[in-house]
């Protein structure tokens, strides 16, 4: 009977892969070169060997495979497993992935935004495991998501579902880089931090942080943010908390819109610990009705790194169970 579901995160630089039992299960990983210089059939190539090698290290063979799952980048089609352009794999324009890797691996393979796979990864095997109903942020240069309701990502007629990030928190607010103004990325990602203290030092507040940049404000990291606060730097602990206020606005929304049991919170960020999460969760109870606030949990998300891979390969088994739009076989 066969029982790796194999789970694979496609990056511009390593492409990942990983066997998980049919339970969420991470039971062997393997990471390489993507290669990506080296053109489309490479690319392919570097994936087959690394599903191989996870195989292998698992002890099982390619006979035991059960479906693949593959998390890319960029825009594409879910259903179809067309990526039209990821900017990442440069010469890629409308690859039709999950046809071409059926047809080297023999088995259903299923195509996935980023995002969405993370989500269902901590959803699967992380923070989410037992829910029914989960929002995941990761807060990194932008603010991506994933939502999961009643057991399944929601993605909407076209795909394109659960763009948290480019919630409007504030009317007529700052420039988002999708052309818009007020969106949650343009204050609550590292780059959002990061404006808001620069404008707080050019505003006149004293703080470490000008030390740390060597009084070069472009310099300026979300790692020294969080040095500073680590120092006891009163604004760098002003600076999180207001990321934590503006978080906590856009998270209190999306609480009473999906009454979701988890909020899970991703990315180098989250390290910041009760600095940022307190004002999270002060601001999104402040902001949602009652019932749904008090349910919602916001946490720190469990799988890290892996949240990719393992997501990859639950979505594939969920996709295969539901009849989710398969290719042909
Ligand atoms: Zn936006």
């Amino acid at each position: 009977m066969s029982e790796a579901v194999i789970g694979v995160d496609l990056g511009g630089t390593n492409v990942k892969a990983a066997v998980c039992s049919r339970d969420g299960k991470l039971i062997a990983k393997d990471s390489r070169p993507t290669d990506a210089e080296n053109g489309r059939d490479a690319v392919l190539s570097r994936i087959e060997e690394s599903i191989d090698a996870a195989l292998a290290e698992a002890g099982f063979t390619r006979s035991d495979m059960l479906a693949v799952g593959m998390g890319v980048p960029g825009p594409m089609n879910w259903q179809t497993g067309v990526l039209f352009s990821p900017p990442n794999l440069p010469g890629w324009k409308d690859v039709p992935v999950a046809d071409l890797m059926h047809e080297r691996l023999g088995v259903p393979v299923f195509v996935d935004n980023d995002a969405n796979v993370a989500a269902f990864g901590e959803f699967w095997g992380g923070a989410g495991r037992g829910v029914q109903s989960m929002v995941l942020l990761t807060l990194g240069t932008g603010v991506g998501g994933g939502i999961v309701v009643f057991g399944r990502l929601l993605r909407g007629i076209d795909g394109t579902a659960a763009e948290i990030g480019h919630l409007c928190v504030k009317r007529n607010g700052r420039q988002c880089n999708c052309g818009a103004k007020g969106c949650l990325e343009a204050y609550a990602s590292v780059t959002g931090m990061l404006r808001t203290a620069v404008k707080g030092i050019e505003d006149g507040h004293e703080t470490l942080l000008t030390t740390l940049c060597g009084g070069d404000l472009s310099k300026l990291t979300g790692k020294m943010i969080s040095d500073a606060v680590a120092q006891g730097d009163g604004f760098a602990e002003w600076v999180m908390e207001q990321t934590g206020v503006w978080l906590g606005t856009g998270i209190g929304s999306l609480i009473n819109l999906l009454n979701p049991e988890k909020v899970v919170l991703t990315g180098g960020m989250i390290a910041a610990g009760e600095v940022l999460f307190r004002p999270i969760r002060e601001t999104a109870l402040a902001q949602s009705f009652d019932v749904p606030g008090r349910r919602a949990e916001i946490v720190a998300a469990g799988l890290g790194a892996d949240s990719g891979v393992i997501g990859a390969a639950g979505c594939a088994l969920e996709r295969l169970q539901t009849g989710g739009a398969p290719q042909a076989s």
